[in-house]
């Protein structure tokens, strides 16, 4: 590993102030990502900042029904906190099936939104990777991509992005709250926080060098409106999804959809919102037929390749399965 400095932030502008100035260094909250990074040479910064004495450590349920989540609360406490399992149930089962025990104790919830894709090509510095490096390709197309993404993606980059977490706060409409390292605070829609590859997939997110998630705001959920996560994955516990669904659903008194939100993570490179299914559904009866629709409406536009097309049908069935289970009111 590459030899580095370490610094202990004591507020928010002297973090951002050392990692602005400094183009090498990089904010260090559980560091079960980064690290991991640093070890595969991945990740090369010459200073860590660490923010994790920083007072964004709170949960704070509002009196309107929303919750705002400081950046330094650890997924472990955010999944047990009881206004979250009662009130949005969805982003605690996101968090409880990521990970291990060890590394929720640890995890934070501003890393777990910036963590980075599993993609074994960027994960290997012997390995062309535009994401890594820009400008000399892209391993994955034509190497094992069965675990990368459908849609989304670019001739630059099928990588999916891998937290569970950012799924569920996908389809509970979070706002991302940002220091901005000049010292003013901004607030992105999660919907916006995440970029596309496009030609440029080393560029993640909307954050500049020096930006600090410091909160995640979840408006209320929408009034009666039941929600879950699930994550398949190719082992029980300790795996990342291969597809994943998150989903919120309202329905009136005759079972027509008076709302429903649906995200999906394994399939892309940012949590996807699937809007054209939301479309196709809201304020229709869910039958099997408008289901299977709807998921053929979002994967419309879907880029499968070989090893990966399996992903679209498992994820019909999924958004099929959860819809009709919530809008009937029970769990899948
Ligand atoms: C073995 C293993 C299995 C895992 N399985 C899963 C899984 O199934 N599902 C899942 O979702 N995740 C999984 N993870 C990933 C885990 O959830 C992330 O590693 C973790 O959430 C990252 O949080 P952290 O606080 O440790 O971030 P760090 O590693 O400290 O930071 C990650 C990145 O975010 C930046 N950063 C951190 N905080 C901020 C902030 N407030 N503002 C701006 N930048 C910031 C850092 O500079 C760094 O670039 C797994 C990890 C491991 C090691």
């Amino acid at each position: 590993m590459r030899p580095f400095s370490y610094e202990r932030a004591t507020d928010s502008g002297a973090a951002a102030t050392a990692v602005k100035d400094h183009p090498e260094a990089m904010f260090l909250a559980g560091g079960t990502n980064l690290v991991d990074l640093m070890k595969l040479g991945v990740a090369r910064p010459a200073t860590l900042v660490d923010i994790t004495r920083l007072p964004y450590d709170r949960i704070e349920h509002r009196a309107d029904g929303s919750v705002l989540i400081g950046a330094l609360v650890r997924n472990s406490e955010l999944s047990g906190d009881p206004g979250v399992r009662e009130r949005f149930p969805a982003l605690a089962e996101a968090l409880l099936s990521g990970a291990s025990g060890q590394l929720r104790a640890i995890a934070t919830t501003g890393g777990n939104l910036l963590q980075r894709t599993r993609c074994p090509y960027f994960q290997d510095v012997t390995k062309p990777c535009n994401k890594r490096t820009p400008g000399t390709g892209c391993s994955a197309i034509g190497g094992l991509h069965r675990d990368l993404g459908v849609i989304g993606t670019s001739d630059a980059c099928v990588a999916t992005h891998p937290s569970d977490m950012a799924v569920a706060m996908a389809v509970l409409d979070a706002i991302v709250h940002v220091r901005l390292a000049d010292g003013a605070d901004r607030t992105v829609p999660l919907s916006e926080f995440y970029l596309l590859p496009g030609d440029t997939p080393h560029r993640e997110t909307v954050l500049a060098s020096g930006d600090l998630v410091t909160r995640v705001e979840l408006p209320a959920p929408p009034a009666g409106a039941v929600m879950r996560y699930w994550k398949v994955r190719d082992r029980w516990s300790y795996a990342f999804a291969v597809v994943s669904v998150a989903a919120v659903v309202a329905t009136t008194a005759d079972g027509t959809l008076r709302e429903v939100r649906l995200a999906l993570g394994g399939v892309a490179p940012v949590p996807w919102r699937a809007r054209q299914a939301e479309q196709v559904l809201t304020g229709r009866h869910p039958t099997p037929e408008l289901l299977r629709a709807a998921a053929q409406a979002e994967f419309a536009a879907a880029r499968p390749l070989p090893q990966n097309a399996f992903k679209i049908d498992l994820a019909t069935d999924m958004i099929t399965t959860t819809v009709r289970h919530l809008a009937g009111g029970r769990q899948a």
